[in-house]
Parts: structure tokens; sequence; C-alpha cells
């Protein structure tokens, strides 16, 4: 080659750089700052989080902001009339932690948010102030079986109270409405659903005549954090909740929920209007209730054996409930429970009411060891010896799940709350959850819950609910203070991720979409042939670390979800997650603190 036809090309040792060379260099040079572009990214994703996190911090520090008033006294014009009514027709002799606050400042006409665990006696704080006052208290609340045993027990205690929604009649519908503009009405306590009032012009109409006539005491919203969509449960029909404030100025709001992080007090306190209200937070640990998980197994008769043997030995002679996923799953295991000789009973949404309440009898009075039962059984469950919690699979958030267990040891005496945890299980999860706003992310908490083998499980519960507490506060009285694993070193799982990687790319190019069994199968040198890598080593550990290791890299964005409809249901894939250009960097490190078998 001669000097004159090369210009601007400087030849070194007379090798000729040719086009695919500089399209190497400069993809090597795109993939350096792809690297650096995401480094940058997740220093920026980092760095937001930070300051979101502290600006939470500042706010709530206000929102806790210690009141001037003591609450806590029986030195009120209605102290005498509360305590009496208390006894006599509430039967109960003293109260609990919050509720003397709570009463007093809603009947000083604060807006208070009460944050309380499930079983701490949120009603109470509503119910016996609607009976000493005179007007009318409003209960909004989400579910009609909610409302309607609440409605049980009042009647029970002859405490007037009726309920609007769309299935009551007419002439109750009558009473109500006649009931919130005459002069002396018996009526307490009227529970309504937010859609009820949402679309009821004829009610808001009344309610507003109310509100003249000065007989509108309160409204009490329970489950509250429905209102929020950064709260699990999101409901748009809170909404409307919204025009109560300026509707109705000076009727204070009470505000109800068992679960609550700042984020969605915040913005319930924004929805509602009632920016600065009285937040009072009742502490979330209960010393009772021990922690658990356990490995379910695979194998669908290995998992039935292993809840046998816990309702025969362990739990024998002791109440409880299973919660499952699915109504299939419920009514699946309840009868092959009863083919083993163990009293169990069915409960799920799709069963007629009379029939869920014999279920509901049959277990109260003893006939049944146990309830197996979808998550539509809890709400307004009233059992206080409830000895375990046992979950079949795991809750879609440590909201659900706290919540869930919750309902186990309420009379104060020691419970058992087990979780049988299998990854498999997570993927059935996500394809419910992914299109709401925080549905995986609030998964993946529970995975992590799941997963981690060394911290107190009652201190990554308090540390999701923003309390610290340490071991000492767990007093052995979780699975990892009692018995704790003997992990020395955190191993970095890297290679591994990139083994899988190796495994996605071989995928991609015979297109093929991997569900995480594909995956684990072609890792671990199983299934397909043709999906399998000859030139990536077979794990020396159990499938249960492959597992472990896909959930931890899971929750770290270094594999994400990809999800696809078919024709009749939605299927979770995995892919490279956010994080992948950081884990191809050699030098990268992923630790992770598990018993590698
Ligand atoms: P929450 O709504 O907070 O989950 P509930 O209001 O349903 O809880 O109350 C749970 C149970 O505790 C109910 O049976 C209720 O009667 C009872 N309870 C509430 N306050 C007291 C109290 N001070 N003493 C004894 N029992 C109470
Ligand atoms: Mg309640
Ligand atoms: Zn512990």
């Amino acid at each position: 080659m001669s000097a004159s036809d090369s210009t601007d090309l400087i030849i070194v040792d007379d090798t000729e750089v040719t086009e695919e060379d500089e399209i190497a260099a400069i993809n090597y040079e795109l993939k350096q700052l792809d690297n650096e572009i995401q480094k940058l990214q997740n220093r920026k994703t980092m760095l937001t989080q930070r300051r979101d996190k502290l600006r939470d911090d500042a706010l709530l520090k206000n929102v806790f902001r210690s009141s001037t008033i003591n609450w806590e006294t029986e030195d009120f014009q209605w102290s005498k009339d509360l305590n009496k009514t208390l006894k006599e027709v509430f039967h109960i002799k003293e109260l609990r932690p919050l509720q003397l606050q709570t009463m007093n400042a809603i009947m000083s006409g604060e807006d208070v948010i009460l944050i309380m665990p499930t079983g701490g006696g949120k009603s109470l704080c509503y119910q016996l102030p609607a009976v000493v006052s005179k007007g009318i208290t409003i209960v909004v609340s989400p579910l009609v079986s909610l409302m309607e045993d609440q409605l049980h027990g009042l009647h029970k205690l002859n405490v007037k109270a009726l309920m609007l929604s769309a299935k009551t009649d007419k002439e109750n519908v009558k009473t109500i409405m006649n009931a919130l503009v005459v002069k002396d009405a018996s009526l307490k306590l009227i529970y309504v659903t937010p859609e009820y009032m949402a679309k009821s012009n004829r009610f808001m109409n009344k309610l507003q005549k109310a509100f003249e006539m000065k007989k509108l005491d309160r409204f009490a919203i329970d489950e509250v954090h429905c209102c929020s969509q950064w709260g699990h449960d999101f409901r748009p029909d809170y909404k409307f909740l919204g025009i109560l404030k300026s509707m109705f100025p000076g009727v204070p709001i009470l505000g109800l929920t068992a679960t609550a992080p700042a984020k969605v007090i915040i913005d319930v306190q924004k929805m509602l209007e009632i920016g600065g209200s009285l937040v009072l937070r009742a502490p979330f640990n209960r010393p009772n209730l021990y922690y658990e998980v356990r490995r379910k197994p695979n194998d669908k008769s290995a998992c039935l054996a292993m809840i046998e043997n816990l309702l025969k030995n362990r739990f024998a002679g002791k109440s409880g409930i299973i919660y499952t996923t699915t109504i299939k799953d419920a009514e699946t295991l309840t009868s092959k429970l009863r083919s083993l000789d163990i009293k169990v009973g069915c409960y799920h949404a799709m069963l007629e009411a009379s029939y869920r309440t014999q279920v509901y009898n049959k277990w109260i009075t003893g006939k049944y060891q146990a309830v197996i039962a979808t998550i539509a059984f809890g709400l307004g469950i009233d059992k206080p010896d409830v000895r375990f919690v046992i979950h079949h699979c795991i809750s879609k958030s440590m909201e659900n799940f706290y919540q869930e267990s919750g309902r186990a040891g309420r009379d104060g005496k020691q419970a058992t709350c087990l979780i049988l945890y299998k990854l498999s299980d997570v993927f059935r999860l996500s394809t419910m959850v992914f299109q709401d706003k925080v549905g995986l992310q609030n998964l993946y908490k529970m995975l992590n819950y799941c997963l981690d083998q060394t911290s107190c499980r009652r201190s990554l519960i308090a540390t999701h609910f923003e309390e610290k507490l340490t071991p000492k506060d767990c007093a052995q009285m979780c699975d990892h203070c009692k018995k704790p694993n003997e992990i020395k070193q955190p191993i970095n799982i890297a290679p591994y991720c990139r083994y899988i990687y190796q495994i996605m790319t071989k995928a991609v190019q015979s297109d093929t979409r991997l569900t995480a069994i594909k995956l684990m199968d072609a890792w671990f040198n199983k299934g397909a042939a043709a999906l399998r890598l000859a030139t990536i080593p077979t794990p020396k550990f159990s499938r249960e670390t492959g597992e472990a290791i896909l959930g931890h890299l899971l929750i770290n964005g270094y594999l994400q979800e990809d999800f696809h409809f078919s024709a009749y249901s939605t299927i979770s894939y995995l892919k490279r997650g956010p994080k992948s250009s950081l884990a191809l960097d050699e030098a990268h490190k992923i630790p992770f603190h598990y018993n590698f078998q």
C-alpha cells in the first residue's frame, strides 16, 4: 500500500485497520460509555431516593410533633360519661394504649390519624364517642362484610347503628335518611361505603342538612390508607372523601389504619385536606408472636405432609388459620387435610355468606382446628386464642403479612406466624400485582424477608414500619434469634449472575423466553438441551441455593421480570435488570449472606 492513498490513515506495522476493527473499537468505547451512564444513573437513583427519604423524615417529624395538649387525662367534660358508657354499654374494664388519647382529641374537635396494629381496638375509638355524643357519627368503611360484623356487635350491645350500601333495602335507607334530619333521633352511627357516598346525591344532601342542624358529630374513616396510591390497597372510591373537609368545615375526621409508612400518612393527610392533623401511632411490635420462615417443598405431597405434621403435632389441639393465595388452593388443601382426618373448614369470597358464617362459627367453637382461607377471611375476625397463622404462600406485601399474621395471639399469649416460602410462589403473585404502582416493589420486600438468613425477623418487620428494635426486644421469639445461622462471610454471586446472563443471551438467540423454572433448569444442566450452555459449570450447590441467588438478583435489580399476556394468563419471564452492566464488570461484587448448600 502506498502512502498516497492513505492520507488520513496512519498505518502501524503494515497492518491494515479494517472496518470491523474500527467497529469493534467503537463498540468497546460505547460499552464503556454505557457502563459510565449506568453508574451515573445508579448514583442518581440512589441520591433521589436518599433525598426523598430525608424530605419524608422531615415531614414526618412535623407529623409526629408532640402535641402541646395532654390528651391522656380524664379531666375533660365528657370523661365521666365516657368511662361510665365504656363499662355499662361496652362492658370493657379498661382502655388500651392510645384509645383515651384518640377519643379525647376527636371529641375536642381535632382531626386525628390513628395507626394501630390489627386487633388493637381502633373501632372503639369512634364507637364509644358516638354513643356519648348527641349527634351522629358517620363511619366510612371499604367492605360490607366488615361493616356487618361491627353492626352485629353493636346491636348486641343495644347501640343504634345502621349501614348504607348498595345492598341496603329501601325501608332501611328511608330510616337512615330520616334519622339524619330529625331532631333527637336515637341513631348513633351510620356505616357507609365510599362508593355509596360518591354515588348518592340524596345521602350527601341529607348529610348537608344534618350539618346545618349541627347533628353531624364526626367522620371516622376506616382503613384510611386506601386513600393513598402509595398504600398497599389503594381504592379509587376513597378519592371522593377529599371533599368532606371543605363541605363540612369543623367536623372532625378520624382516620384509622393498621399500616402506614410516613409517605402514606402524608399523602392521606393531603388527600383529606387535614394536613398537620394529630397523628397517633401505637408501637408495632407484637412481643408474643413467634416469627418463622420455612422452605416449602416443591413437591406437593411433601408439602402436604409438612402441614399435616404441623397440625397433628406442633399445633395439635390448637386453633389457627392457614392462608392460601387462590380459592382453588384453599379448596384443594381443605379436602386433602380432611382426608387425613384433620378438622378444617374452607373460607373464601365465592362461598355463600351463610356457609361462611357456619365455617366461622365451627372454628370459633373449636369444632374446626383451622380455617383454610384466602385473605377474604380476616377483616373482623374476633378470636383471641388463635395460636398459629400459617402462610401456605407468601403475602403480597409486608403490610399484608403483618395484618394477616397479626390475627394470631390477640389474647397476649404466645402464638406462631409461619411462612412456607418457595421462589416459584413469587412468580405466581407477581403476575397478579405487577400492574399496581408499587406492587412488585412490595412483593420483593416480602421476598427479601423470606430470603434473609441472618437478621432477626422481628427487626426486619420493625424496620419496614420505620421502627427500631434490637435483638433483645425479640427475646428469641423468631427463628433466627432462637437458632442463629452460622454464616461467616457473604459470598460474591456476581459470577453466577454472569452465567445467568449467558444463558439468557443464548435463549434470546434462539428466540426463547425464559421463565424462572426454565432458567434454573438450564443453569443446573437440566431441561431442554437447546437452552443449556456447555461453557458454564453446573453449580455444586443445591437448586434451592440457586433459587435464592436468583431471588437476590431480582430484589437487587440485576434481573427483572418481563410480563407477557397469553390467551389465558399472564406469564412472568426473566431478563437482565437495570443493573446488568454493573454485573458485567468483572470487578463488580454482589455480596450475598447465605448458607450455600
Ligand atoms: P382493630 O380495628 O384495631 O383491628 P377492633 O376494633 O376490631 O380492632 O378490636 C378488636 C377487639 O378488641 C374487639 O373484639 C374489641 O371489642 C376488643 N377491644 C377493643 N378495645 C378493648 C379494650 N380496651 N379492652 C378489651 N377489649 C377491647
Ligand atoms: Mg378495624
Ligand atoms: Zn428475632
